[in-house]
C-alpha cells in the first residue's frame, strides 16, 4: 500500500517572496530562514511518501512569485516519485498561456489555486476559464481553503462553501480543498460529502491537536472519512512528522472518556489511493527502467 503526500511546496524565500509577504510572515512570527534550503530538503523531508505532489504559488496579490519552471525542474530531479501541479495567477494577463505551457510543456498533471492568496472569488469568470481547461484535460485542482497568515485580501474567498457552486457547475472536475478548510472544517465536510469528485486534505492540521481531533470526529460522524487525503504542507512540517502527528491524534484524550478516532480510519487516510481518485499518473510505474 502506498502513501501519497498530496500537498508539498518548494520555493526560494530569497527570490520568490515579495515585501508584503515578508511583512505578513514577520507579523505572524513565521521565519522563513528556519526552513533552510527548501528545495534541497524537500526530497529527504518527503521520503516516507511513495509519491509527493509538489507546487509553488503564483499570487501577485500577496507577494508570492514561485516560478512554475523552478518547480517543474525540481520535480524532474525525482520524476519517479514527484508530481508537478502548476500554480496559475488569474491576475496576470497571460494566465491561460501559462496554464497551457505548464500542462503541455512542463509536465503539470494538476493545478494549485489559492483564492485567498490571489484575491479572486472562486466563482470569478477567470477561474472558470481554468476550470473548463482542467475539466477538458482531466487535471485535478487543489485549492487552498480556509484561513492563512496573509493579510490584505478577502478571507471570504477561502470559505469552503463557495466551492459547492463550482462542484455543481463542474461535476467532473476533481477538486481537493486543502487543510479541511480550517477553521470551517464542518463547512468543508458539508461540501465534500455531497459531490463525488470533491475531496479534502488534512495537511498542516495535526499541530493544532484539539481542532484536528474535533474535525476528525466530525468526519467520522458524517461518514465522510473516505473523501479525505493525506498531505503534509512541507516545509511548514515534513511528511514524516505529519505521519507521526496524525497517528498520535488520540494522545490528547488521556482518561477523558472522549471517543477516539479509530486507528483504521487514520490508516485508511494515510494509505488513501489519491492518485487513482484524482486521475493522476503513478510516477513510480510510469518511469521506464
Ligand atoms: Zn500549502
Amino acid at each position: 500500500m502506498m502513501i501519497v503526500d498530496i500537498h508539498t511546496h518548494v520555493f526560494n524565500p530569497v527570490s520568490d517572496f515579495g515585501p508584503q509577504l515578508r511583512a505578513d510572515m514577520q507579523r505572524c512570527g513565521i521565519d522563513p530562514s528556519v526552513w533552510g534550503d527548501v528545495n534541497a530538503r524537500h526530497l529527504d523531508a518527503t521520503k516516507d511518501a511513495d509519491v509527493a505532489v509538489v507546487f509553488g504559488l503564483q499570487a501577485s496579490a500577496t507577494g508570492w512569485n514561485i516560478p512554475n519552471e523552478a518547480v517543474a525542474a525540481h520535480v524532474s530531479c525525482a520524476a519517479n516519485r514527484l508530481l508537478f501541479f502548476a500554480s496559475i495567477d488569474p491576475l496576470k494577463p497571460d494566465f491561460m498561456e501559462e496554464l497551457e505551457k505548464c500542462h503541455q510543456q512542463l509536465g503539470a498533471v494538476g493545478v494549485k489555486l489559492a483564492p485567498l492568496y490571489q484575491n479572486i472569488h472562486p466563482a470569478d469568470p477567470r477561474y472558470y476559464e481554468i476550470y473548463r481547461y482542467c475539466t477538458k484535460h482531466g487535471l485535478p485542482v487543489l485549492f487552498h481553503a480556509g484561513t492563512s497568515f496573509v493579510g490584505g485580501t478577502l478571507l471570504d474567498y477561502s470559505r469552503p462553501v463557495h466551492f459547492d457552486a463550482i462542484a455543481v457547475d463542474f461535476p467532473d472536475l476533481r477538486m481537493v480543498l486543502a487543510h479541511l478548510g480550517h477553521p470551517w472544517e464542518g463547512e468543508t465536510i458539508a461540501v465534500i460529502r455531497r459531490h463525488a469528485n470533491v475531496y479534502a486534505d488534512i495537511s498542516a492540521l495535526y499541530y493544532r491537536p484539539w481542532q484536528f481531533y474535533n474535525s476528525m470526529r466530525l468526519l467520522v460522524e458524517y461518514r465522510a472519512t473516505e473523501k479525505v487525503l493525506f498531505g503534509s504542507d512541507f516545509p511548514f512540517t515534513t511528511t514524516q512528522d505529519s505521519l507521526k502527528g496524525v497517528r498520535g491524534i488520540n494522545e490528547i484524550l488521556g482518561k477523558s472518556g472522549l471517543p477516539a478516532v479509530p486507528g483504521e480510519v487514520i490508516e485508511s487516510i494515510i494509505h488513501r489511493n489519491s492518485l487513482e481518485l484524482l486521475g493522476l499518473p503513478n510516477p513510480v510505474l510510469s518511469i521506464k527502467q
